[in-house]
């Protein structure tokens, strides 16, 4: 018995630890960041937004094969699915979302100097980023690379190679966008992969497949562990430097607007991290040689 009691009791611990947080620390070709026993990231500063809201925006184009109406709603569920989330010790998460009308801004970027807007967009015609064949989504994260606060987030949809759906027929499902996006909303609050297969966080989507539009235990130990209840983080939503619709760089300022990639001359450096969050397809199906057959 006393055997058996010690195994439940490491298998539980690990699985209480499988979710990580995202950090300020970025691998380069030259340097891996540093991982603890678990596989999260040990180097850097943790993310974390210093807002217990954050308001997001779609882009109004949507996407070209899915109801504009319909698009939201499914958008909207993924936040819905990361707010006020229960927690084990009892009390809710402190994070919530605000929604916004749709914009006009159809770009990933984050203006030091101006004003900002957290978007979710769709890449219908292009997908400039490397994994084009299994990329199905991308979520850049600007944060303060001393603090890990949070900045700006944006998620962009790869609609370009791949079908997304929204039907609930398992039969109908190939890429299902509410389990894409609800785990791209966990990027956005500065969650890293789990590496637990069954987590909303899990590193890859299986095509076919909406289990990952519910959190697991995991994503919930996840959101609980880095927004505490009662935190006592003021909710306010206003994006960094003011809401703007638009992706236009600031009207003043000498010109020079276009500084949201790369380092900023501040002692606090503004970096945009790219390849976070990509969401692939865990085989190439045949699913996806007709999608792309079809286009
Ligand atoms: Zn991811």
């Amino acid at each position: 018995m006393g055997g058996l009691a010690l195994v439940a009791s490491i298998a539980s611990a690990r699985e209480a630890s499988a979710f990580c947080r995202s950090t300020s620390c970025r691998s380069t070709s030259s340097k891996e960041c540093e991982r603890d026993d678990n596989g999260c990231p040990a180097e850097g500063a943790t993310l974390y937004w210093p807002t217990s809201c954050i308001a997001y925006a779609t882009n109004e184009l949507g996407t070209i094969n899915l109801d504009p109406a319909d698009t939201r709603r499914i958008i909207r569920k993924t936040f819905q699915a990361w707010s006020d989330v229960d927690c084990k010790g009892g009390g809710t998460a402190s994070m919530t979302f605000q929604e916004m009308d749709p914009i006009p801004c159809k770009k990933s970027q984050f203006n030091k100097d101006g004003p900002n807007v957290n978007v979710v967009l769709f890449q219908d015609n292009d997908w400039k980023y490397r994994g084009i064949d299994g990329t199905l989504a991308k979520t850049s994260v600007t944060y303060n690379d001393e603090t890990g606060e949070i900045y700006d987030a944006d998620i962009e949809v790869n609609t370009a190679f791949n079908e997304v759906t929204i039907t609930n027929n398992p039969a109908e499902v190939e890429y299902d966008l509410q389990a894409i996006l609800t785990h791209e909303v966990g990027h956005f609050i500065g969650l890293a992969h789990s590496d637990q297969p069954t987590a909303v966080m899990y590193e890859s989507y299986t095509p076919g497949s909406t289990s990952q539009r519910t959190l697991t235990d995991d994503d919930v130990a996840a959101v609980c562990s880095a927004y505490p209840p009662n935190s006592r983080v003021a909710c306010n939503p206003e994006p960094r430097g003011g809401f703007s619709p638009t992706c236009d760089a600031p009207a003043s300022g000498g010109g020079c607007s276009t500084a949201s990639a790369g380092r900023s001359v501040d002692s606090a450096p503004i970096l945009t991290l790219s390849g976070l969050a990509i969401l692939v397809a865990a085989s190439v199906s045949r699913k996806a040689v007709r999608v792309r057959r079809a286009r």
